[in-house]
């Protein structure tokens, strides 16, 4: 899922770079290219270091007053790039146009820029090489209601001009179309009726854009066709002075094509580019593809988290089963499968850990072996399966009225042991007198009555396990020979030559 993500990030970057990269091109031209001067232009140039030129107070974008009152445009980058590039020191002035023609008529100012050459103008000016060609464009609304796309179409139309601006007048003409002119005073109006479809069209030129997007309205507007010849566009300088002329068009001649077109770029491009519906879709298209792209990543973490967490509790039910399982196997690996007490072998454990503990702790503990008295008759009389549960009765006989400390277990066949931590002999006789008194005098389900022999010993220092059993048995098999249901103590070392019996 990682991957997608990535690719749809890289997709993104690739969109934005170029646009970014776009927006400092105009910052590159900075290249000194010198021209060559004659002895004649560089005394000029010592005499008259600063050169002022005048241009209309709203001749955006080619001068431009800022707030700080520098100048900026593309007739002054040019211009800065000529100063550059001769050494002159070139100013901008601006005030009405009619005001600023009549002071570099006088003689007040150098020349004037973004001005087109006239008869009358030529009486007092040099016009410079051109320094830019510009086409005139047939602007609409968006979306070109009216289909205009060729002169063929202006017949009949509104068609929104400037006042006096003969430049735009001259080319209405070469439509040599019926159309209905409104006039407006700034160019500004123009495109603002275009936009309110007060007209349906108007005549302008490349800065149309510039312009359009200075109102927010470059979104709006549209060109139709470009229309007419190129026109072209040069510094005015005062012929009094031929010198300036020369030494301009050295330095206009020294810009290069691609240093004019970044330029022109500069400043004719709007500064927000139109909404680019393509681009948008592709961006939206990509955030959703994004957006499904986390969404589907979301749900699958939640996916595995939740089938990590099922396996996990199935592995934990699991483990308690096993855990279940282990422990039964254990208790059945201690048990005795009929009566359900402890088996032989765990009978032996605790025998061994009793020693043990009285060893290290000097206590005592004892051992009663039972024995069901003629127990063969049973099975003789009533079937095994009678036997067995005669086997079973006894056990839970023996089991609820030992304590709670005492071990018993089956030691084989139908004799038991029951081991009672913590008893001497006479404790340890007196238990086994109460448990034969319990079984004579109970009732069994299918044999009435059963008694039972009682072997009794206590623990010896330094006894085995082995010694005691021997000598539980040894009494065991005392009181079997004394007649049964009776209690034997074998207490060697008190009495060495005969177990003491009871009955
Ligand atoms: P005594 O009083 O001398 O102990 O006589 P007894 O008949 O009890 O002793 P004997 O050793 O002669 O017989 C023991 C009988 O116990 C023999 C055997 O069939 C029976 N027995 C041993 N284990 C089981 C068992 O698990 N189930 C049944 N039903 N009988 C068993
Ligand atoms: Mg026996
Ligand atoms: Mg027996």
């Amino acid at each position: 899922m990682k991957y997608p993500v990535v690719a749809i990030f890289c997709v993104l970057l690739s969109w934005w770079a170029p646009a970014v990269s776009a927006s400092t091109s105009h910052d590159s031209i900075k290249a000194a290219r010198t021209v060559v001067l004659s002895e004649q232009e560089k005394r000029f140039i010592q005499q008259h270091p600063i050169i002022t030129l005048g241009s209309g107070s709203s001749f955006d974008p080619f001068v431009i007053q800022n707030k700080d009152g520098s100048y900026s445009g593309h007739d002054v980058d040019i211009a800065n790039l000529v100063a550059a590039r001769t050494g002159l020191t070139i100013k901008f002035e601006t005030a009405k146009w009619q005001d600023i023609q009549a002071k570099a008529l006088n003689r007040k100012l150098d020349g004037l820029t973004s001005a087109q050459m006239t008869e009358e103008r030529a009486v007092s000016f040099n016009a410079t090489t051109p320094y830019l060609s510009l086409t005139s464009l047939v602007l609409v609304k968006q979306g070109n209601p009216e289909g205009i796309t060729s002169k063929r179409d202006i017949a009949g139309k509104k068609v929104a001009m400037q006042k006096g601006n003969l430049l735009f007048e001259g080319i209405l003409k070469q439509l040599d179309s019926d159309v209905e002119v409104i006039y407006y005073d700034t160019i500004h109006e123009l495109i603002s009726a275009v936009v309110a479809g007060s007209v349906d069209l108007c005549i302008l030129d490349e800065t149309a854009p510039y312009l359009a997007n200075q109102l927010g309205l470059s979104r709006y507007i549209e060109v139709a066709f470009p229309v007419g010849a190129p026109f072209e566009l040069a510094y005015l300088l005062r012929n009094d002075r031929p010198e300036l002329t020369r030494i301009f068009n050295k330095g206009l001649a020294s810009i290069r094509e691609e240093e004019r077109l970044e330029i022109r770029d500069f400043w004719f491009r709007p500064d927000e580019p139109p909404l680019d519906y393509v681009f948008i879709a592709k961006l939206s298209g990509a955030m959703s593809l994004l957006l499904c792209g986390l969404l589907a990543w979301g749900y699958s973490l939640r996916k595995s988290k939740n089938e990590t967490e099922q396996a996990l509790r199935l592995l934990e039910a699991r483990d308690k089963e096993l855990e279940a399982k282990n422990s039964l196997l254990e208790r059945l690996s201690v048990t005795d499968h009929l009566t359900r007490l402890y088996n032989r072998s765990r009978l032996d454990e605790v025998l061994q850990a009793e020693i043990q503990k009285a060893e290290r702790y000097q206590t005592g503990f004892a051992v009663i072996m039972i024995d069901i008295d003629l127990f063969k008759q049973v099975n003789d009389s009533y079937g095994h399966p009678a036997g067995d549960q005669v086997l079973i009765e006894f056990s839970t006989l023996l089991q609820n009225h030992c304590r709670k400390v005492d071990t018993l277990g089956r030691w084989g066949g139908e004799e038991f042991l029951l081991i009672c931590p913590n008893a001497d002999q006479k404790g340890a006789v007196a238990l086994a007198e109460n448990l034969r008194t319990i079984i004579e005098q109970h009732r069994f389900s299918v044999i009435e009555t059963r008694t039972a022999s009682f072997g009794v010993t206590a623990y010896e220092h330094h006894d085995s396990s082995h010694a005691i059993i021997d000598r539980a048995d040894h009494a065991l098999y005392q009181a079997k020979e004394q007649g049964r249901n009776r209690t034997v103590l074998n207490a060697w070392n008190q009495d060495k030559t005969t177990p003491k019996m009871r009955k």
